[in-house]
């Protein structure tokens, strides 16, 4: 990479965020963490992500942050995708990942054109993993570029080892537990709950990924990652350990949620819709129930179930005899779904118990409120922290990606969660082939454990409320993840002087 001459007083951060609402939200907390440490940005996107997050950056722009959103056509029709798919998940089918892929790639023509006018010049692109051509234009520019991948370091040791030990490879079945090798801690896994580029199912189209995806990090200054050193001081390690070598810095600056301070931030995150005070009413809705006495149940961004398998989930949340919150994305079988939600009378039996919300909910304003007392989650990294920033026992239910390793760490390592007993990935597009993989009393079981004093849950949810208070200090003045990002900060300046 070429180094700057420049002396320049103000640094300039181009943020390229990739397009799913796990990576986007993210990644556009950072750039208002950098833009609250005085670093001019521009986040450029397209303009549906842009619609994502909005009514945030315009308040920020309004308070005086020097934040700007530049927005870049999606090339839908040269890349044959249906119009308004701008987004993974917008996608109708993951057969069409592809097709997005080669949309994404086709936007750097345009970003080197928006990049060359951006004034004053740059100093350093932030990137998503996946935007694989960013690492071409950041030398072509010579610019450091700066990668976010969305992983935490324990699930980044965890790819590491088994990329480079390829252990995996010599163990015959699916469902034989086998030990990670070289981490810190013995972490049993089988086969069938592995990520994406070790166990891509139908999708081989993610093996090709992670290798240009590899590519691409190589070719990094430095990673930033979602996460507090104190959370996971050994895995950090680790991958400095492994970015060393190839000559990288590693930045832990999360949990990047926090930035959210206000209700209205909170509420509006990823948020696509216009907010017609739904944020009130659960709020309400909460205020009328005990402290910790609610169970939050939702799934991320992309999880699908079928009819039968929500079925579970749902009787599975009313036998746990809870208040409850339940977010149901629409999209996949909804009509067949709804119908068993009236006909079979589940709405009318839980009605003032269980809130159903369909489509987005306000996860970071939802999970602040004292009454919330354990998260089900799809173990998402982004969720995973969200409910640690909580302070709330966790019920895992991995589905797929890097999930089931996240869910090792938290029932395993830090010991605030237990797990529903999820046993493979469920390959996106094959769900119907896997048929009802959690019943209904293994989730109240769960649920059970992390919610009674007894059985341990006392305890977990001791260590569930010290997590919490860490990850706060780690982003207050002076914390952990407040100190590295001054450290990231000073790193480009003294590349910017440095001839
Ligand atoms: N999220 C939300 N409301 C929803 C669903 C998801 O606010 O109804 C947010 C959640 O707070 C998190 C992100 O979307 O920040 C999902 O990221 P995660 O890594 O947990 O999972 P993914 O969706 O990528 O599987």
């Amino acid at each position: 990479m070429a180094t700057q001459v420049k002396t320049q007083k103000k640094l300039h951060f181009v943020i390229i965020p990739f397009m799913a609402q796990g990576h986007l939200i993210p990644l556009i907390d950072i750039a208002r963490l950098l833009a609250k440490r005085n670093v001019t940005i521009t986040i450029v996107t397209t303009p549906l992500n842009a619609i994502r997050f909005n009514s945030i950056i315009d308040r920020d722009i309004e308070s005086g942050l020097p934040i700007q959103v530049l927005r870049l056509q999606f090339p839908n029709s040269d890349a044959e995708l249906p119009d308004g798919c701008e987004s993974i998940d917008t996608l109708p089918s993951l057969s069409l990942l592809k097709n997005f892929m080669h949309a994404l790639g086709l936007l750097r023509q345009p970003f080197e054109q928006l990049f060359q006018e951006l004034k004053p010049r740059p100093n350093c692109i932030v990137s998503d993993k996946n935007v694989l051509w960013s690492v071409d234009v950041a030398s072509k520019f010579g610019v450091p570029r700066i990668v976010f991948d969305g992983l935490s370091c324990f699930a980044g040791s965890c790819i590491h080892s088994l990329h480079v030990s390829k252990v995996h490879e010599s163990v015959v079945s699916e469902s034989e537990p086998f030990v990670v090798p070289g981490l810190p801690d013995r972490i049993e896994i089988t086969r069938a709950q592995l990520s994406g580029a070790f166990n891509p199912g139908p999708h081989h189209f993610f093996k090709l990924t992670r290798e240009k995806v590899i590519e691409a990090e190589e070719g990094a200054y430095g990673v930033v990652v979602n996460s507090f050193e104190e959370l996971e001081l050994e895995y950090v390690k680790e991958c400095k350990k492994t970015t060393k070598t190839a000559g990288k810095k590693v930045w832990c600056v999360g949990p990047v949620s926090f930035c959210n301070d206000d209700d209205l931030d909170k509420a509006q995150r990823g948020n696509l819709k216009a907010s017609n005070n739904e944020e009130e009413y659960y709020l309400k809705w909460l205020d009328s129930w005990g402290p910790r006495s609610v169970i939050y149940a939702c799934l991320g961004s992309l999880s699908r179930l079928i009819p039968p398998q929500q079925v579970e989930l749902g009787l599975g949340l009313e036998e746990s005899k809870r208040p409850f919150i339940w977010v149901i994305r629409g999209g996949y079988k909804s009509e067949e779904f709804e119908k068993w939600l009236k006909k079979d009378g589940f709405e009318e039996r839980v009605k003032g118990r269980g809130l159903l919300i369909r489509g987005w909910a306000p996860q970071v304003l939802i999970l602040s409120h004292p009454s919330i007392g354990a998260f089900l989650t799809h173990c998402g990294w982004n969720s995973t922290l969200e409910g640690i920033c909580a302070g709330v026992p966790l019920v895992t239910w991995p589905m797929f990606a890097e999930q089931f390793y996240n869910e090792k760490f938290i029932v395993q390592i830090s010991k605030i969660g237990v797990g529903v007993g999820a046993q493979k990935v469920v390959h996106n597009g094959d769900e119907q082939k896997f048929g009802v993989l959690v019943k209904r009393d293994q989730i109240t079981e769960a649920i059970d454990k992390v919610m009674d004093a007894e059985n341990d849950g006392e305890e977990t949810r001791k260590r569930a409320q010290k997590l919490a208070e860490a990850a706060k200090r780690a982003v207050q003045e002076g914390g952990s993840s407040y100190v590295n990002i001054t450290l990231l900060l000073e790193d480009i300046k003294n590349l910017c002087v440095t001839p």
